[in-house]
């Protein structure tokens, strides 16, 4: 594959998982420069993307590459200038949002789903909706990526607009504000710059960790702060850190953020992580079962955006092969990645083997070797060895004390079995299946 049709191929696949917005923000412009024993090398616009691009998406980025490739790869990301000119870059300075459109109408707090993780920042946000600039201000939302900080903040913004009093709303992300402080810098349009920036009811500012290190800005936003402050216009900063932990920015913008309500907004736990991908499956006009939203709840602890970005890969995967959203067919599209970030232990493999052939752990891992008990034992030889990592030696360890000699032979024997035969393979995807079901 050339480096063209790699590149085009890594962004149909990562377009799903990064939403519209970032992708055209990060990835639209950025190139792929080479490619070659196992070293992708990205090209990017600006120093602020690279970060992006590194700390946001380097995860699944990576995991692109190397689902395309067949093979694990570094990343290594460069700056260049390339053509940047998006409709966007002949925009105005940040303007007041006069129509809904600026305000993403996708995220409202109608649709967010409450759980343990987020209920107080969600109350928060209804204060803040309830009597904008009077309650908490700033509301200051931090937490990891993908755990609903925009949604939030966002849906904050509609929910305001869509209120009665007419409050003029001004949402932009860091980086659109530093870039319209640059142009205006340059453009010897300052007057114009606060004007914008001071003259709103409201203003939403996201991922302000970004302005870590950029003093004329946090020079020119701790002024534009007291000036909205002094008249109680809210403000709502998100952030992925608390502002004490943001680095290089100026203790009096620190302390300016922690003095109105900070709340952070946790991973979700597992049933709010279920209630989500219901609440996605309906946005879509799709119903998967139970079985099938659990399993891919489980395959992903902390990022939403991962969350729905497989929920639609595999809702569209489904969809082309025309096959039914059973459990069985979900865990096929889950892949590879599902295995690693699952938190079965190796007794919940053992004891889902035992139910599935209908035999003790007792028998099992003790030392007769009936054939009933002989595919079991090479099966969960296999499964701890493919899925756990786990060491021949520890292997034998948990079956009863087997030679480490045993355990690579009855391991290697699966191992050729699982590419031709379909049973074998049918029933290691039952095993896994009944594990992942079992803890939760
Ligand atoms: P962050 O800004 O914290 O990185 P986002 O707000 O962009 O995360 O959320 C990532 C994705 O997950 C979005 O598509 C968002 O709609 C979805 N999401 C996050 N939290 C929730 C929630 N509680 N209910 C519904 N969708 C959510
Ligand atoms: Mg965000």
């Amino acid at each position: 594959m050339n480096n063209l049709r790699l590149w085009h191929k890594f962004l149909e696949t990562i377009k799903p998982q990064v939403g519209p917005d970032n992708f055209k923000a990060y990835f639209l412009k950025t190139l792929l420069k080479s490619s070659s024993e196992g070293l992708i090398v990205l090209s990017t616009p600006s120093a602020f993307i690279k970060e992006n691009l590194n700390q946001r998406f380097g995860v699944i980025i990576k995991q692109a590459f190397e689902k395309l490739l067949g093979q694990s790869v570094r990343l290594e990301f460069i700056v260049k200038e390339v053509e940047t000119k998006t409709e966007e870059a002949d925009e105005d300075f940040f303007r007041p949002i006069q129509t809904s459109s600026l305000l993403n109408p996708r995220y409202t707090l109608a649709n967010f789903v409450v759980g343990s993780s987020n209920n107080v920042a969600y109350a928060a946000a209804q204060a803040v909706v309830q009597n904008p600039g009077s309650s908490y201000n700033p509301l200051f939302l931090y937490g990891g990526t993908g755990v609903g900080k925009t949604h939030l903040m966002l849906g904050i913004g509609n929910a305001i607009l869509a209120g009665k009093k007419r409050l003029k709303i001004t949402y932009c992300s860091s980086e659109k504000f530093l870039n319209d402080y640059v142009t205006a810098i340059q453009e010897r349009k300052m007057a114009d710059f606060r004007a914008k920036s001071r003259s709103c009811d409201v203003l939403l500012i996201d991922d302000i960790q970004f302005f870590s290190g950029r003093e004329g800005l946090q020079e020119e936003f701790f002024h534009t702060f007291n000036e909205l402050q002094a008249k109680n216009s809210q403000m709502v900063l998100t952030s992925d850190r608390t502002p004490q932990e943001i680095a290089k920015l100026e203790d009096r913008l620190k302390s300016r953020f922690a003095g109105g309500l900070m709340i952070d907004i946790q991973s979700p736990d597992f049933d709010t992580r279920v209630a989500i991908l219901q609440a996605k499956c309906a946005e879509q006009g799709t119903v998967l079962p139970e079985d099938s939203l659990k399993l891919i709840a489980s395959s992903l602890e902390s990022n939403i955006r991962e969350l729905e970005g497989k929920l639609v890969q595999i809702i569209q995967g489904l969809k082309a092969q025309n096959l039914p959203a059973s459990s069985e067919h979900v865990s096929k599209f889950l892949g590879r990645p599902l295995r690693k970030s699952l938190a079965i232990n190796h007794k919940q493999l053992l004891s889902a083997i035992c139910s599935y052939f209908n035999v003790t752990l007792k028998e099992l891992a003790g030392p007769r070797r009936q054939k009933e008990l002989v595919l079991p034992r090479h099966l969960a030889m296999y499964i701890l060895s493919e899925e756990l990592n786990f060491t021949v030696e520890k292997i034998g360890q948990v079956l009863g004390g087997r030679d480490h000699t045993t355990v690579m032979h009855g391991r290697d024997k699966i191992k050729k079995l699982v590419d031709t035969d379909i049973e074998v393979q049918k029933i290691l995807l039952k095993v896994k299946q009944k594990a992942i079901l079992s803890t939760n």
